[in-house]
């Protein structure tokens, strides 16, 4: 008979004490069904309530619960990727600590994978306790992605997903600190399928994405994996140009063969303040590449852990 596969299970974990064991259930009662055997990651990411003490006691009953810790909040992407590092399964499972993510599916992903997938995303066909606005900008930032070439993925993929041990080398191997998992993934290839999934309601908790952290997320999201805003400034610029050039020969006309060249200081103004806000908007995305640059230049380590539970190697540990 043909040894089982490993399956290693990443989930990143801010403040979800309420949801580690839960998790670790349903997760223990899913396997119990399949020819696998799993370790389970969990990834803390600098929590302040008792989520790594939870996680250490059910690492102490069962040793295929790991734990890597990071020394302080490094955002979700930071401890998916920290995670990846650590997994050492033949196949990796990315999934949110709060059962949003329906562990009953997981059985599904694998079959898929041994068919010959290297990568099985998800796709969150509705939700349950989502609020309208929340529904509405995932879904405008999805649309916007496509249009700018950064994604050909449908609309709410999510970051619940199975890929093979090769496609997460690959991945690891991208030191960019920018990160957006999701498009990564994508453009590394291979063959990728996808699955439909209901995202149920948060088990317990408050959801960590403030609006502040979304937009963050959806700029990187844009500029990692996209030049388009660029070009986009200097087409904008061109055209405020090149449609300011026969209000300006206009001008210059009523200066020279009219009498009446004090008028029209209110069209300088806005003609000003027209061209001040596309040199603002010019310059801010001229920024964030620029920005983006210097983080690159710095090199950093992407995470520091403090300690792991269960995992040989520390990678990003500090020295002693
Ligand atoms: N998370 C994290 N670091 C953060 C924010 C969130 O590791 O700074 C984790 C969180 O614990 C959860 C997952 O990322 O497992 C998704 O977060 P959340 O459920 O709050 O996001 P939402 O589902 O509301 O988009
Ligand atoms: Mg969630």
């Amino acid at each position: 008979m043909e040894e089982a596969e490993l399956i290693s299970i990443v989930v990143p974990m801010y403040n979800e004490e309420g949801n580690v064991r839960p998790l670790y259930e349903a997760i223990v009662k899913e396997f119990d069904e399949l020819w696998c055997t799993f370790e389970l990651i969990f990834v803390d990411d600098g929590s302040r309530d008792e989520s790594v003490a939870t996680v250490k006691t059910l690492h102490d009953a069962d040793s295929r619960v790991k734990l890597v810790r990071l020394s302080r909040n490094f955002g979700c992407q930071m401890a998916i990727f920290a995670g990846l590092e650590h997994a050492t399964g033949h196949a990796v499972i990315v999934m949110d600590a709060d059962l949003q993510h329906p562990p009953e599916i997981i059985g599904r992903m694998i079959e898929l994978w041994k068919e010959g997938f290297e990568v099985v995303y998800t796709i969150r066909e509705e939700t349950e306790g989502i609020g309208f606005f929340k529904r509405l900008t995932s879904s405008a930032f999805s649309r916007l992605q496509r249009r700018l070439g950064a994604t050909t993925l449908e609309p709410n993929v999510s970051d619940y997903r199975l890929m093979d041990q090769r496609v997460v080398k690959l991945i690891v191997a991208m030191r960019e600190r920018k990160r957006f998992f999701r498009s990564m993934v994508e453009w590394v290839g291979f063959r990728q399928t996808g699955i439909p999934f209901v995202a149920a309601e948060r088990f317990s908790g408050n959801t960590k994405y403030s609006y502040t952290k979304l937009i963050g997320l959806a700029l990187d999201a844009v500029t990692s994996f996209s030049t388009l805003p660029l070009r986009l400034c200097t087409y904008v610029g061109f055209i405020a140009a090149v449609s300011v050039v026969p209000y300006a020969l206009w001008a210059i006309y009523v200066r020279l063969f009219t009498e009446d060249s004090v008028h029209g200081w209110s069209s300088i103004i806005v003609a000003v303040l027209f061209l001040g806000g596309v040199q603002l908007i010019s310059l801010g995305i001229l920024g964030e590449y620029v920005g983006r640059i210097y983080e690159e230049v710095k090199g950093r380590p992407l995470y520091i852990t403090s300690e792991t539970c269960g995992l040989c190697d520390s990678t990003n540990s500090p020295p002693d």
